[in-house]
């Protein structure tokens, strides 16, 4: 039988109720791949919705998914400036793992690895979670006491976290040089459903699940200010014309300072930027995530091939959405430090994401001093592994008007009172040392 031929309106009915299943590959195979349909509308704004969120990245997108299916709120807009997905969502390393030690961010990060364990079933999308485990090493005998610490906190949580020595590590990583003079390789500790997933497919998958239910996604759209009347928030200015809402909710990682100031907050967030690296495609070689405390390093392989890897921030504030040479040459320098044999490959790409550093190193999601008007920010450079349950999060504040019981000390206030302050990267609270 002529696939041409089949009637159309069962071929219709058939597709929606099962795009993505393996016979629809196969059926397009058959057609030369002519039956697929953007993945998402492209609406014009309404005058009003009930729910704006300012921001198309992994956390905006996650929050309108959650709004439509946790909360049933499907009158809701997500204004993006750009594209959904260009911002850091579509720039970052891809790693996802709950190692988080202090009591407020290991429960959240609990939360979302549960949530990245069901979420490819969930959105009906391959974002390609891969749990192919997380090393940090360690190099002295007080950062094995550190990571064992580390490590029981996360088994206290009901997590999971492998302590392993030199000669159990040795056979996992033989490409390593265990026996730098300057960092030997003491162990390290294994976090086994720690790992990876593919970016873009994170925001494509929650932008069509949020689409599906009823969100409008609008990109091209950049918000210009935020309209307060009697201190309740009424809206929003774009680009493309004034939108009336009834609730607000900023969450635009890097640019948060600057759309906060719209609705005349100064957060306690400074952006600065990092960088990401990519290698020509190679053999598989590096079947791990592998983090490197002591020169601020990691680095995974994707799966076509090519090493991923980062390290530090450029160290000055700054929204040029692009890196320097300096940190460039620090971040190889680490590399050929922990893994000479990386000087043989050839760096392909190089990028750069404003990252919105908050002083403790932990997020916020809270409410603001304006009714209405919510914000989601203080990701620093590690939001990505964040995304399921901060959107979960903060759709629960918004329908909600109280905080989730996983993201309760997430709160603005704890840099102006000094209670609640988390400190998860141990450094204090003060910006200059992240
Ligand atoms: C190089 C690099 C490596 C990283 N590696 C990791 C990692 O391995 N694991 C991990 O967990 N995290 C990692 N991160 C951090 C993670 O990517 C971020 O914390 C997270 O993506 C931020 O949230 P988001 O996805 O919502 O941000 P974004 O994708 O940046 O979304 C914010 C959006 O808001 C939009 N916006 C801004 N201003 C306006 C406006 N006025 N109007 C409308 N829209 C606006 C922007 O265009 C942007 O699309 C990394 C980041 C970078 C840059």
């Amino acid at each position: 039988m002529s696939l041409s031929g089949m009637d159309s309106a069962v071929l219709c009915c058939f597709s929606r109720a099962m795009r993505y299943s393996g016979f629809r590959v196969f059926l397009e195979g058959l057609r030369g791949q002519t039956g697929w349909t953007p993945v998402w509308r492209d609406p014009e704004p309404k005058p009003e919705y009930d729910i704006v969120l300012i921001g198309g990245g992994g956390h905006g997108l996650s929050t309108a998914y959650y709004l439509a299916r946790e909360h049933g709120l499907t009158n809701v807009a997500v204004l993006e400036k750009g594209y959904l997905g260009g911002g850091n969502v579509g720039r970052n390393t891809t790693i996802v793992r709950a190692n988080y030690f202090l009591p407020g961010n290991s429960e959240f990060y609990s939360h979302s690895l549960k949530l990245w364990e069901g979420l490819e079933a969930d959105l009906n999308y391959n974002v390609m979670h891969s749990q192919r485990g997380l090393i940090n090493l360690f190099h002295s005998d007080g950062q094995r006491d550190a990571f064992a610490r580390r490590g029981n906190a996360m088994i206290n949580q009901g997590d999971d976290a492998v302590l392993l020595d030199r000669e159990g590590f040795r056979r996992h990583l033989p490409y390593l040089d265990f026996d730098n003079p300057r960092f030997p390789v003491y162990g390290g500790l294994l976090h086994p459903r720690g790992g990876t997933a593919r970016h873009d497919a994170v925001a494509w998958g929650y932008a069509r699940g949020a689409d599906r239910r009823g969100v409008d996604l609008i990109q091209q759209c950049e918000v210009t200010g935020i309209d307060i009347e009697a201190g309740r928030v009424t809206g929003v200015q774009t680009t493309r014309g004034a939108i009336r809402a009834k609730k607000v909710g900023i969450v635009v990682a890097g640019r948060s300072g600057q759309v906060a100031a719209m609705a005349g907050m100064q957060l306690p967030v400074e952006s600065h930027i990092l960088q990401a690296f990519v290698t020509e495609g190679l053999k598989p070689i590096i079947n791990h995530v592998v983090s490197f405390g002591m020169g601020h390093f990691y680095i995974s392989q994707s799966d076509k091939g090519g090493l991923v890897f980062g390290g530090d921030l450029d160290f000055y504030s700054s929204y040029a959405q692009r890196g320097n040479l300096p940190m460039a040459e620090h971040v190889m320098e680490a590399a050929m430090t922990l893994m000479p044999a990386i000087g043989h490959a050839k760096v392909l790409r190089s990028w750069g994401g404003i990252m919105d550093m908050s002083p403790d190193g932990s997020p916020v999601i809270d409410k603001t001093h304006v009714d209405g008007l919510y914000i989601d920010c203080g990701w620093c450079y590690g939001g990505f592994k964040a995304v399921p349950a901060s959107g979960f999060a903060f759709a629960h504040l918004i329908a909600q008007d109280r905080p989730h019981e996983t993201a309760a000390r997430f709160r603005l206030d704890r840099f102006r009172t000094g209670v609640g302050l988390m400190d998860e990267e141990g450094t204090g609270s003060q910006h200059n040392l992240h």
